[in-house]
């Protein structure tokens, strides 16, 4: 969301730089910052990767893992459960932190992404949400992924699995 004029007192807006606008008549700035989102490697003892089909677009029809943007008010963790329960059905535990990584985003500019890992579910997998299926894909098989943060975050699991 772009703003075209100044929320608080609809002054014209002078662009300060590529990302920050300042508003002519009260100051006040207005900086356009990345959106934060989630996503988990959750993985079986299979050495199995669970990973979901995108069923809206950005990369509808592509799989990935599970994930999705951040809530304001919500702790980063339980961004990362609640996006899994969503889109896999399943409740994770004890989550890893994996990794991090920016992605640019049609919509959003640019995506902060924090990925964990964990292999603590319970629950029925169950596609939902934004996704159309959810499958655990052996490593040694995977389909393309639609991102290429999320990719980033296979291979850095890999690294650390040794499998
Ligand atoms: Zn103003």
């Amino acid at each position: 969301m772009e703003f075209k004029y100044c929320p608080f007192c609809k002054g014209d807006l002078k662009d300060i730089s590529k990302h920050v606008k300042e508003c002519e008549k009260c100051g006040e700035r207005f900086y356009k910052n990345p959106v934060p989102a989630v996503a988990v490697v959750i993985f079986n003892e299979n050495k199995e990767i669970l990973l979901v089909k995108r069923g809206e677009d950005p990369k509808k029809g592509m799989w990935a893992l599970p994930g999705g943007f951040m809530e304001v008010e919500e702790d980063v963790v339980d961004a990362a459960k609640r996006e899994t329960e969503e889109e896999t059905g399943l409740k994770i535990d004890k989550l890893k932190l994996l990794d991090i990584a920016t992605e640019g985003s049609k919509r959003y500019t640019t995506v902060l992404l924090v990925a964990y890992y964990s292999k603590i579910f319970s629950g029925k997998l169950k596609p939902g949400d934004d996704s159309v299926d959810v499958k655990f894909f052996s490593y040694k098989n995977m389909p393309e992924i639609a991102f290429l943060s999320h990719k980033k975050f296979i291979n850095k699991f890999l690294e650390i699995v040794r499998w």
